[in-house]
Order: C-alpha cells, then structure tokens, then sequence
C-alpha cells in the first residue's frame, strides 16, 4: 500500500491547483490511440496531447484485443471520435515470450492451466503493427469511414515512425 499512499500525496498536489474541471467527454481532437502500457510510453507527452485531447487505451502490447475492441466501438458510437491510431514500441516485453512460455509459468507460479489463452505475444514489430490494424479495418464494428493509422515509438529516441498512414 505504500505506493497508494504516495499516489494520495500527489494527488492533493496535483486537486489543489487544479483547474481543468469543466471539459466535455467527448475527446476534442476526435482520435482514440491504442498503445502498450509499458512504463516507458508517456503517449500524452510524445503524442502532444493535452487533457481533455484524446482516448488513450492501453494494455499489454498495444494490441487489438477483444477488449480494445469494445473500448474503441464505445470512443466511436458514444463519444465521436473519428480515427484510431495504433502504437507498438520497441523493445517491446511481449517480443520476449511465447504462449507457451507463460502458460508453463502459469502452470509453475500459480498451479493454474492457461492452455489455450493467447496472450497476444508477437516477434516481428513491424508486421505486429500491421496485423492491428488490419483486425481492425476487418471488424465489422469498426466502419470504413473510421481513420486507422499505425506506427512504431523508439524508447530509446523518443521518435513516432509511420509503418501504416490511412
Ligand atoms: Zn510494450
């Protein structure tokens, strides 16, 4: 609990000069970016986003989820936005492992069988990119007239490269 009690600290840092409380849901620039919740990813900063900008949906990978799937047909039909952008990054943690891999780990730490859950690891970035948006444009919750672009963001260099433009 201890990282809760800083969170709280922060936070009556952050409430006490805060002023940005009467924005609208809907996001102002209409997009909804989907990335990976690795630590290192700062999307607000590296994208150029100010609160109130844009939906930010993150999870192991960036990837295209059933899950990212309903959060994105919600930014959409409920809250207007227009175009989804995909961002992967290198030296991404799901290059490191296989289902199998965490299914035995599983097994091992827990006791519990996973078989047969795809954790969604992938080993080619670029194409992992590629893949995204091609589910993607093929649901057909996701309509044609949906912007979808992909790109890759070096940890390293900070840098946005395009792999996909719409
Ligand atoms: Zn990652």
């Amino acid at each position: 609990m201890a990282r809760f009690d800083e969170f709280r600290e922060a936070n009556e840092r952050y409430a006490a000069s805060f002023d940005e409380g009467d924005l609208p849901m809907p996001p102002a620039r209409g997009v909804a970016v989907l990335t990976c919740m690795d630590a290192r990813l700062h999307p607000a900063k590296f994208l150029g986003l100010e609160l109130g900008d844009a939906h930010v949906i993150r999870n192991a990978g960036g990837r295209v989820s059933e899950d990212a799937i309903r959060s994105l047909v919600i930014s959409e039909r409920l809250l207007g936005t227009e175009e989804i952008v995909v961002v992967h990054h290198t030296d991404c943690g799901m290059m490191t492992f296989g289902n199998e891999d965490l299914t035995a780990k599983i097994k091992e730490d827990l006791g519990v069988d996973a078989t047969g859950r795809d954790f969604l690891p992938f080993s080619d970035l670029e194409q992992s990119v590629r893949d995204d948006v091609e589910t993607l444009r093929n649901s057909d919750l996701i309509p044609d007239d949906i912007s979808i672009s992909g790109a890759i963001y070096d940890v390293r260099s900070g840098e946005l490269r395009e792999v996909v433009r719409d």
